[in-house]
């Protein structure tokens, strides 16, 4: 249990400290929630989306899934897509995948994975529908950030063709992806401001 209560004795300092910044902070966030962006990442947990954009609490919507998989017949994340569209008032919605990421080298391989292979197979589709796209990418690292981009992409255009998104035109989609060897964000698709 040692693990376990280091986290509550953690998360204890961690309320101290905004507490004594600013006495007010937890009563303020309590009120309202407005965040103006979405955002829909890898479950990986060295790609937390609060930390990595220096954001606070109640900035940032978040839906976190293996491989940043966008599926518009996931109930949950079209749940979350509503809700933060028409209730949140959301702004902008963030596709963001990342190089390394487990679940697009566990879609790329041959290897079965039980259930998993279900949710890989949203991945394994975009691979299928751009092919072509690896020509000429001989390294399988090459071969691994194509897919990662693909896939961004490949969720940035399911959004933008959604009926929730064709009704709201004022949102932006970007399609992002993080680099975990230097911390850095990059532009791959979508909007631009
Ligand atoms: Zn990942």
């Amino acid at each position: 249990m040692e693990i376990i209560s280091k986290i509550f004795l953690e998360n204890k300092a961690w309320a101290a400290d905004k507490s004594n910044m600013d006495k007010e902070y937890f009563y303020k966030l309590s009120l309202i929630q407005e965040p103006d962006f979405l955002w829909i990442g890898c479950s990986d947990s060295r790609v937390p989306a609060n930390e990595i954009t220096n954001t606070e609490p109640g900035e940032m919507f978040v839906h976190r899934n293996i491989a940043n998989v966008v599926d518009l017949n996931d109930i949950n994340l079209m749940s979350v897509m509503q809700y933060a569209v028409e209730y949140l008032k959301i702004k902008h919605i963030i596709v963001c995948g990342h190089y390394g990421c487990g679940g697009i080298k566990a879609a790329m391989s041959k290897d079965s994975f039980g259930k998993m292979d279900i949710w890989l197979s949203k991945i394994k589709e975009v691979y299928s529908q751009n092919v072509s796209s690896f020509d000429g990418l001989e390294t399988e690292e090459a071969r691994l950030k194509k897919m990662v981009e693909l896939n961004v992409i490949a969720g940035v255009k399911k959004i933008q063709s959604s009926e929730l998104i064709q009704s709201n035109p004022e949102i932006v989609v970007h399609g992002w992806v993080y680099d975990l060897l230097d911390g850095i964000l990059h532009r791959i698709a979508g909007g631009t401001t």
